[in-house]
């Protein structure tokens, strides 16, 4: 049993949040939108042949999203590379900011049909009642911090979160160690007192008991694990705090 734990690294898709990210026609609307704001100094005409462009290009990625927000497409291709080559095809430089603001175009906004899976609030609430820090540790292909942060303030579940890492902040998707680490930075413990939770064995369990952290398998949107590594298995989120709360001998 840990003897103190300071920090949860929480996952978000099929943790927080369903697995699959619903797209609707209209999003390509909003996104159009934000894409002419985004590139207000360029001729119209121009904007509105990069934002065709955009939105063609994402479609097998937003597709396989669609299905799981873990998957190839958006393993093999960065949302990086997709809108470098969108900005050349229409003769347009890409510069580190201008891809920071189209990632953020593209990224849908969180919607009624997006809610938290059951127990998400009352979870984190949960860890900040046992005194623990939460940050947001998140394999993600548009969203950066920024995005995510207005995610979870239109969701009302920002005040119980006090830090936000993403692969896209990392530079790189779990299971790379580099969303944890960069975690750990930020809150400046040590891997033994952190807890990860989340819902894949190999992108969340595996490297974090690799870095030495504590974990829990959370399977609120998948089947039941065959076999799990984890310290501890939760079915549900409200099961889930209670196993921090065994973890931490406060029952
Ligand atoms: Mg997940």
């Amino acid at each position: 049993m840990p003897t103190r734990l300071d920090v949860a690294l929480i996952d978000v898709g099929g943790t927080l949040w369903p697995n699959s990210w619903p797209i609707r026609n209209h999003d390509a609307v909003g996104r159009r939108e934000r894409i002419r704001a985004a590139m207000p100094d360029i001729e119209a005409a121009v904007v509105e042949t990069l934002a065709d462009n955009l939105i063609e290009s994402s479609r097998p990625g937003d597709e396989a999203r669609s299905i799981s927000t873990e998957n190839q497409v958006s393993i093999n291709s960065p949302a990086e590379v997709l809108i470098t080559g969108c900005l050349g095809r229409c003769g347009l430089p890409s510069d580190v900011d201008t891809i920071r603001r189209l990632r953020r175009a593209m990224s849908i906004p969180v919607s009624d049909r997006m809610r938290p899976l059951p127990g998400a609030p009352e979870l984190l609430a949960a860890f900040h009642d046992l005194g623990l820090r939460n940050v947001i540790a998140s394999n993600t292909y548009w969203r950066d911090a920024d995005s995510y942060w207005e995610d979870f303030r239109l969701l009302g579940m920002a005040e119980h979160i006090d830090a936000i890492v993403t692969s896209v902040d990392a530079g790189h998707l779990k299971p790379h160690p580099a969303v944890f680490e960069m975690a750990m930075r930020w809150a400046g413990v040590p891997a033994e007192r952190c807890v990860v939770i989340g819902n894949r064995e190999e992108n969340d369990v595996a490297p974090a008991l690799a870095l030495g952290m504590w974990t829990i398998l959370v399977h609120p949107d998948d089947p039941t694990p065959i076999a799990s590594r984890a310290h501890a298995v939760a079915p549900d989120l409200w099961t889930c705090a209670e196993a921090v709360k065994d973890m931490l001998g406060s029952r």
